[in-house]
């Protein structure tokens, strides 16, 4: 028998398609993945959801999601999709576990994961002084040097978070004009263990022979000079790759890999919809992710109506 919704991810665009689809009855089951509850899970003090004037903590935000959705029926699953078969109307997703599920409708809200530099030595050294994530990582660091790769929002978040444990951070910036925004630049420039290092890249992590970062080579973009500069660890903030690899062979993706939807969350096969990170390239942000979370499961009740 199949189900009426699986919804794959548990972000803030899953959580919120299972709670609004579980309050219009369509019994929804949640596909956690991981991290459960996405990136929100992995990051510090979330400023900007409306409804908490005083902030709150990301993986605090999305336990209340969890339990909102669960309160009124929402079944969730742990575990991760490996692959999924959409040729036929029962679709079906095969589980980790190697169990199947069949689904009338699907909503994809898998996210979107770090950007790494592309460098040997970082699949060698994560874990070990290489990291994507402060909040999981930084408490390691406590009085040491470290850097932070990146010119973005991620990478000031990452460095103001870092100077709570580190006793030096700098920020790495491959040229000198920011993506980051004014308020989230001006606070890292304003914090004194905060240094800049601009127009200059990492070609190097060391040292993977000793199972620690110690050393980083980096280049300058505008002399080409090359120098050698220690730090205890390299946190990479430089962005975010859409998780669709599973359904390259089935959906219609842009360019960059993100799901293209039309028409509100539909996707180019009928029954299958996205919403979060995984479609938006340009907003990525939680509250949007969550109102494409209630579009998608709108979307999906129409259509299971219509069938
Ligand atoms: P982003 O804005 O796309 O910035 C990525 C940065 O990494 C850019 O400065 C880019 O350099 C650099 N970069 C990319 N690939 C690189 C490479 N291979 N080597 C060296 N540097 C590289 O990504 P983001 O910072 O993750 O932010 C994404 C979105 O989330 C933004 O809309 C942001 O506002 C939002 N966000 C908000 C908050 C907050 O409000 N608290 C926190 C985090 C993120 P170039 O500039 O040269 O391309």
């Amino acid at each position: 028998m199949s189900n009426e919704l699986t919804i794959i991810g548990s972000g803030p665009a899953g959580l919120t398609a299972a709670l609004y689809a579980a309050r219009g009855n369509l019994n929804p089951t949640v596909i956690e993945g991981f991290p459960p509850g996405g990136q929100l899970t992995l990051t510090t003090e979330v400023e900007n959801f409306p409804g908490f004037p005083e902030g709150i903590m990301g993986p605090e935000l999305m336990i209340k999601f969890r339990e909102q959705a669960e309160r009124f029926g929402a079944k969730i699953i742990t575990g991760e999709v490996k692959k999924v078969d959409f040729n036929s109307k029962d679709f079906k997703l095969l589980l980790d576990d190697e169990s199947i599920i069949k689904a009338k409708s699907v909503i994809i809200s898998t996210g979107a994961s770090a950007k790494m530099l592309g460098l040997k030595e970082e699949s060698e050294l994560i874990g070990k002084g290489v990291s994507t994530c402060a909040t999981c990582d930084g408490f390691f660091f406590r009085d040491q040097t470290v850097i932070v790769v990146g010119g973005g929002d991620s990478a000031m978040e990452e460095a103001l978070f870092l100077t709570k444990f580190a006793k030096k951070v700098y920020i790495v910036h491959r040229r000198e004009e920011f993506r980051a925004s004014q308020i989230m630049l001006g606070r890292a420039k304003d914090n004194p263990k905060i240094e800049f290092i601009l127009n200059s890249e990492i070609i190097e992590i060391h040292d993977p022979k000793q199972n620690k970062v110690n050393k980083v080579m980096l280049k300058n973009n505008l002399t080409d000079s090359i120098k050698l500069m220690e730090t205890d660890a390299v946190f990479i903030a430089i962005g975010h790759i859409p998780n669709t690899s599973l359904f390259k062979d089935y959906l219609n993706l842009n360019e960059n890999g993100y799901i293209i939807t039309t028409e509100g969350t539909k996707t180019n096969i009928p029954g299958i919809f996205a919403c979060g990170d995984v479609q938006d390239w340009e907003y990525r942000q939680a509250i949007t992710a969550a109102g494409s979370g209630c579009m998608a499961a709108i979307d999906t009740e129409r259509y299971l109506a219509d069938l």
